[in-house]
């Protein structure tokens, strides 16, 4: 039956060299130079939704978890001078990356007026359409403009009962699986009756999962004075999560999921390349030269995915029986929805807003696979509206969730090395 194409879902493993090759060597440093473009790097989110789910959550005091404006400029070199015998690398790069926001007026909000039209030509392609991701309404008053480059994901000391509710929720109500975190259970390991649509979920959150842990110990806080932070890779912290004498057998299993999650999102970037290779489409930034160059670069990008050859092949989902299928995507998507609010919910800002833009990517990656229909009957000159749409909210965070993911299989590489060195 169409259903029993279950090997192409479990199989990951065996594909695992293939895609750090493609990875590490093709796609990483491609996506890098395009995720530090403007188009990519400016994401409007509410960070300040209420959570849905319950009300008695505190507020993060966490320093690393502040979403922060960039530090004004002048401020920075005043400091900059009067330490400037012992002022640290990662300070005076966060510098450099002000001097940029500044140009582009968003510091502390202001937006320059050239930037501000560009986003007016953006919101215009905007459209509502068969979502499986909340997208924050993008016009509330509370809803801003994030530098991701100023805001990297990382270490941030978010951990114990909050994080560990928000992780609870997502599996144990939101997942299609009776699973605890308190308990972990294997839904993959045993036949537990799940269906392959239903394992597929859990994988790309339990992937999701995987990445944000691997980032979290990449870029781990090793160090901090007065002066300067030191962040870098924290071996120990790494194996503690995916060795698999440390974890009962679960963190590989946990890192195939993660490579399953690039399969898929890698598909929906090939799958999209005819949306993007419309003339009409354009990545207003308000610099026609930036914009033509950025563009071909993403179709580059898209038709490096394109080529890869080991594809997941997304037909095995929802292809049973109709009415069951037209149920179970149904499910999929109300259950992808739940999660998207579930992260109004994660008291650390900076990790609800990585946490915020990685569903809505992966959400946008599901709503690009089972679009197929639409986007094949897409005009390929004319600039009416095309039958499918995808709003900016929804290309930036897709670029970016999958950013995230890529850069965790280039880091699996550097752990790989480093743990290889600590045995000799
Ligand atoms: P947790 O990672 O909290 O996991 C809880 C339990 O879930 C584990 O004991 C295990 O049973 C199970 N589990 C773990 N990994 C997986 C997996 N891949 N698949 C299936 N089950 C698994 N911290 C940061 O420092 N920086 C961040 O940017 C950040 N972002 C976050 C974003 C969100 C949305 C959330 C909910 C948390 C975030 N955190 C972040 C916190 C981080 O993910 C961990 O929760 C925290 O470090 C505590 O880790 P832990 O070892 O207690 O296990």
């Amino acid at each position: 039956s169409p259903r029993g194409v279950t090997g192409t879902l479990d199989d990951c493993a065996c594909d695992v060299e293939t895609i750090d090759r493609f990875n590490n060597k093709e796609i990483f440093p491609k996506l890098q130079k395009l995720l530090s473009s403007d188009y990519f790097r400016f994401y409007k989110v509410n960070l300040n939704n209420p959570c849905p789910f319950w009300t008695d959550h505190s507020q993060c005091g966490l320093k690393y978890c502040a979403v922060k404006p960039c530090t004004p400029v002048s401020f920075s070199k005043f400091i900059q001078l009067i330490f400037s015998y012992k002022y640290s690398e990662a300070a005076s790069q966060d510098l450099e990356e002000c001097e940029k926001a500044e140009k582009l007026g968003a510091v502390n909000g202001s937006l320059s007026d050239e930037t501000r039209q560009a986003l007016q030509e953006w919101k215009k392609h905007d459209d509502e359409s068969d979502r499986f991701c909340m997208l924050d309404d993008v016009d509330s008053p509370e809803s801003q403009y994030v530098d991701l480059l100023l805001n990297p994901e990382r270490f941030t000391g978010y951990k114990g009962p909050e994080a560990w509710r928000i992780w609870n929720s997502i599996y144990e109500e939101n997942c299609f699986k009776p699973y605890s975190v308190k308990r972990p259970l294997n839904p993959l390991a045993s036949n537990s009756g799940l269906c392959v649509e239903k394992r597929a979920f859990f994988r790309l959150i339990s992937g999701l999962h995987a990445s944000i842990n691997i980032h979290l110990s990449a870029r781990y806080l090793l160090d901090e004075n007065w002066f300067e932070m030191k962040w870098g890779h924290n071996v120990s912290e790494f194996q503690l999560r995916f060795d698999k004498e440390l974890t009962e057998g679960e963190g590989p299993k946990r890192l195939r999921n993660l490579y399953f999650l690039y399969l898929i999102e890698l598909r929906a970037l090939a799958k999209i390349l005819p949306y993007f290779e419309r003339p009409a489409f354009h990545l207003y930034t308000g610099q026609p030269t930036e914009d033509n160059e950025k563009k071909k670069l993403l179709l580059e990008l898209l038709h490096m995915a394109k080529s890869f050859p080991l594809h997941f092949d997304e037909t095995a989902l929802f292809a049973g029986n109709k009415k069951e299928a037209i149920k179970l995507k149904e499910d999929f998507k109300l259950t992808f929805k739940n999660i998207s609010r579930v992260m109004d919910c994660v008291e650390c800002f900076k990790c609800r807003l990585w946490g915020k833009l990685q569903t809505q990517g992966l959400g946008t990656a599901l709503k690009i696979l089972f679009s197929e229909r639409q986007i094949e009957a897409m005009p390929n000159t004319s600039n009416t509206n095309p039958s499918f749409q995808l709003s900016r909210q929804e290309i930036v965070s897709l670029f970016n969730a999958f950013g995230r993911i890529s850069t965790s299989v280039r880091e699996l590489d550097n752990f790989r090395s480093l743990l290889s060195n600590l045995k000799q």
